[in-house]
């Protein structure tokens, strides 16, 4: 059994005061979500981390962030480490969001490396997949999320992909307010899991959660996480606010 994943991805919004007003008011609205029910996770901006963490101690809430840099240690400017990650109370990465690959050039090689030195340093990536829109119109959405998933995890052995959380993001569906359909998302799932039963096993594929991204909303969330191969969400917009994450988290309660 999968539990399901429902993370919000706070992009570079909150400040310090705003970041740990919402984690308070998260704490206490989600506290009776059941452990086994649905899995919950926020990541928030590097800076708010900290802060966060300290509010979210004790409870089932897991903290995220957002992006890593691909090295322990050193003369990186600007860049934050899987130490410094763990230093601060994180769990999951966000890696390879479709704003980092486009606005930030990241390649399925960079994506790979962060990857690999995530899960070194005992963190839970979350990788991030999906098409452009011209790419779905194109009928190429198969290939492009083949050559991400194969690109990202080359190397990444069978007994580390339990670490691994895939989220299938659809590039036009992430903060333009359309979604894709039920059966729309479920098909790229069943591709994700047939993709990682290629690279993989059965076994290893059906342990692995998948979860949609894209404009997820509290009335929608409940046919999308009906469908057999999606694992939850990941979302934007809608965790900025209280009372939108927490209506799409109690679907799971
Ligand atoms: C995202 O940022 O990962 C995302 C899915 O955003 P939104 O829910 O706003 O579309």
């Amino acid at each position: 059994m999968r539990t399901p994943l429902i993370a919000g991805n706070w992009k570079m919004y909150k400040n310090i005061n705003e970041a740990a007003e919402l984690a308070t008011t998260l704490k206490n609205v989600l506290k009776d979500v059941a452990a086994d029910k649905a899995e919950v996770a926020i990541c928030p901006p590097f800076t708010d981390l900290q802060v966060v963490s300290a509010v979210i101690k004790g409870t089932n809430i897991r903290l995220g962030a957002q992006n890593m840099y691909a090295a322990q240690e050193g003369a990186f400017t600007g860049e934050i480490s899987p130490l410094m990650l763990r230093s601060a109370g994180v769990h999951y990465v966000i890696l390879g969001h479709s704003e980092r690959r486009q606005y930030f050039k990241e390649t399925n090689e960079d994506i790979n490396k962060k990857i690999k030195m995530a899960i070194e340093h005992s963190l839970f990536p979350i990788l991030c997949v999906g098409e452009k829109l011209e790419e779905r119109e194109n009928g190429t959405t198969f290939n492009v999320i083949k050559t991400q998933l194969t690109g990202c995890l080359a190397g990444i052995p069978k007994d580390k992909i339990g670490s691994i959380v895939v989220a299938y993001e659809p590039i036009w569906a992430i903060g333009t307010g359309k979604t894709a359909t039920p059966d729309q998302a479920q098909e790229v799932h069943k591709f994700i899991r047939e993709t990682l039963v290629s690279l993989y096993d059965q076994v290893t594929a059906d342990a692995v959660r998948i979860q949609y991204g894209g404009s997820v909303k509290a009335d929608n969330a409940k046919t999308l996480m009906n469908m057999p191969d999606i694992d939850g969400a990941l979302v934007g917009g809608a965790s900025l606010k209280a009372d939108s994450f927490e209506a799409i988290v109690k679907f799971y309660k």
